[in-house]
């Protein structure tokens, strides 16, 4: 039984392989397109409206800078550059750049923060060392972590940098504070599991992080992977026409990723426990940017801890890689909530990621920005829902009030307005319009020809979406060279056209998740999907955290229904280790799996460890060689087992997501026997 496929399916490294040398000029690829006078004119009007004056943000992110290191790469032990900020380096200077947004280049200028800053006697950060920032908090004997970056490259590349300018000092606890990977998974570069195990390192989460650690990606995880090319531009050039941020920091270290079970989950709200000296208060947040996270309060140091609730950008509501869709109305609490506990006497407030701010006024103006901002989100599209306007056609409706328009700290850089308003309607009624047509539509490629030739075929289409794009009608020739791709995506001239098209779009976004997605589209509408590393296989840490039910969850998804055909069985699991017990039965081309119970008559009846059951998953060991060690035992029919496998599906994560790159799906509608004959 092998199912080491599965840990390719858990979210966490994106890499950027060999970064392009940026000049700023020229475009990367050959058949790339600088931005057009419509874009240009575009974002010196945006320009001209926003709030260039308020320069507080700069002051803030360079404040208690101690030292950054010399070399602006990190390696992993075999020299392959996991983390490049250099990469980016073309936004240090002055430059405008025509090809980004006026408020996204800003955003992108402040995320260059690269070093060891102090933000209070006792407080520090590590900021540029990857997507998120590592924490760490001064106790009477050893440092408090709180959050560990993506990677144990990075992670480690950030330990050394704190021991060279502050002194070597033992870790003590971590603190995970949500069960996203950029805040876990380089833990390994900050503690050994030996010195978790003797009890030397205590690491504290919030209530659930590990279910949710491991469980939220992997049901999903091909389909999230494929889309992260788009919405991450994982393999786009760093480039001012390529990937220029990603809004909470510059992209995500392309390193190891691992996990170390916390040793306690905080599971009352507002606990407050005293560690090495450090008074800490645990306010839980769940269902806000992660289903498990808390913020921490520190009264003594009066000093707030934000966790990735209050960054520098307005998150997501929902995540172009795909997720469940968060809930607007409740992270706007329970930032009222922490503005109200802590909020009224806070001096500094420092998060996960983007730079802190100091002083009680400027505390309560941003979590108030950001407060009202989610708030607004929920009830304004709500307020337009209830009036009539749907899922198709919220995001052209959607405004934030001027006065949060003109803070930086309302500005959507990660979830954009137009995908957020769209997500609370969706959170609330669903992704259907209400409009019949929408109910059972045909797919983009069944339709799309009869597009084409009712429009008088693929030239006409041509020569009308170029008039279009001449006129910086990006959206509308977008409409409809969309049609005549879906339907010739072997045209080249419609696809090139497109590819520009939706160039023009990326670089005119305020998002960078909505810019890399149209710029990724253009890439591989013009090359095809680009090669190079882009996630990492996690290892033996995650493959133990999940619960035996989750495998099997996972093999049900994967299971071939056709070939599966009219076989049927049961499978009673024993693990000993662990003291649990399954059924695992295949009917109807369905597998289900229930913990606690045992069949009577089952086909097979199979005892081995779960730690032996996660070697198998790993490929370290088969089940045949632990049945002839007698570490397995099974009574019954043990041929079932290679039939289960012989259903399983690898999926590829190389799918076509834009017609014609990729590798075709392996899927067909299913005949439907009114339209037959
Ligand atoms: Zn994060």
């Amino acid at each position: 039984m092998k199912l080491r496929a599965l840990a390719l399916f858990i979210l966490v490294s994106l890499a950027c392989d060999e970064p392009i040398a940026a000049e700023s000029s020229r475009h990367f690829d050959p058949l790339g397109k600088p931005p057009s006078e419509h874009t240009i004119r575009g974002q010196q009007a945006i320009r001209a409206t926003l709030p260039f004056d308020d320069d507080r943000d700069f002051a803030e992110a360079k404040r208690g800078f101690i030292a950054a290191p010399e070399e602006r790469q990190i390696r992993n032990a075999d020299g392959e550059v996991v983390w490049d900020i250099g990469a980016f380096d073309f936004l240090l200077g002055e430059e405008d750049f025509d090809s980004i947004h006026p408020s996204l280049r800003r955003q992108a200028l402040l995320n260059m923060n690269y070093g060891l800053y102090q933000l209070s006697s006792r407080i520090y950060q590590v900021r540029g060392f990857d997507l998120a920032n590592l924490t760490l908090v001064k106790g009477d004997t050893g440092w408090i972590v709180f959050d560990v970056l993506t990677a144990k490259e990075t992670a480690a590349a950030a330990m050394a940098l704190v021991e060279k300018h502050l002194g070597k000092l033992p870790v003590k606890a971590v603190i995970y504070s949500h069960s996203h990977a950029d805040h876990f998974a380089g833990v390994r570069g900050v503690v050994s599991e030996e010195d978790v195990r003797s009890g030397a390192v205590q690491i504290l989460a919030p209530e659930g992080f590990l279910h949710h650690a491991v469980a939220e990606n992997i049901f999903a995880g091909n389909a999230m992977n494929r889309r992260l090319f788009l919405q991450y531009g994982t393999l786009l050039p760093r480039h001012p026409m390529g990937h220029v941020d990603q809004a909470i920091g510059k992209a995500v270290a392309a390193g190891t990723a691992g996990l170390i079970r916390p040793t306690r989950e905080i599971d009352v709200n507002m606990e407050e426990i005293t560690f090495d000296g450090v008074r800490m208060v645990f306010h839980l947040t769940p269902g806000t940017e992660a289903p498990a996270e808390m913020n921490t309060w520190f009264p003594d140091l009066k000093a707030f801890w934000a966790a990735e609730n209050i960054t520098g950008t307005i998150h997501n509501i929902y995540t172009l890689r795909g997720a469940l869709v968060r809930d607007a109305h409740e992270w706007s609490r329970q930032i009222n909530v922490a503005l109200r506990e802590f909020g009224q006497e806070a001096e500094l407030m420092f998060a996960s990621h983007s730079w802190p701010r100091w002083g009680n006024a400027r505390i309560q103006e941003v979590m108030r920005a950001q407060r009202d901002l989610y708030a607004y989100l929920d009830n304004q599209s709500l307020h337009l829902a209830n009036q009539g306007v749907t899922i198709n056609q919220i995001h052209d409706v959607y405004d934030p009030p001027a006065s949060l328009q003109a803070q930086w700290a309302a500005r959507s850089y990660h979830g954009s307005n137009e995908h957020n308003s769209r997500a609370v309607v969706n959170r609330y009624l669903g992704y259907w319009d209400a409009n019949p047509t929408t109910l059972i539509p045909l797919p983009p490629r069944e339709s799309a020809p009869l597009y084409v030739e009712m429009m008088g075929g693929s030239q006409k289409i041509l020569e009308r979406g170029r008039k279009l794009y001449d006129q910086g009608r990006y959206r509308l020739a977008q409409e409809i060279l969309d049609k005549l791709v879906q339907a010739e995506p072997g045209n080249r001239d419609a696809r090139l056209l497109l590819a520009d098209t939706w160039e023009q779009l990326g670089y005119q976004q305020e998002s960078p998740s909505v810019r890399n997605s149209f710029l990724a589209g253009a890439y591989e509408l013009r090359n095809g999907i680009p090669e190079g590393r882009s996630t990492r296989t996690i290892g033996p840490d995650f493959i133990s955290a999940m619960t035996t039910g989750m495998f099997f969850d996972f093999m049900a998804i994967r299971l071939d229904t056709e070939r599966a055909g009219s076989d049927a069985f049961t499978i009673n699991l024993v693990t000993p280790d662990v003291d649990e017990r399954h059924v695992i039965e295949l009917s109807n081309g369905v597998l289900t799996n229930i913990e606690g119970y045992q069949e009577s008559a089952a086909d097979l009846t199979l005892t081995l460890d779960r730690s032996d059951l996660d070697r198998i998953f790993l490929g370290q060991v088969k089940l045949a060689e632990l049945l002839e060690q007698g570490a397995a035992k099974a009574e019954g029919n043990v041929e079932v087992i290679g039939r289960l496998m012989g259903y399983q599906v690898d999926f590829d994560p190389r799918f076509e997501v834009v017609p014609g790159a990729g590798n075709p799906r392996a899927v067909s509608p299913r005949p439907n026997p009114f339209e037959a004959g």
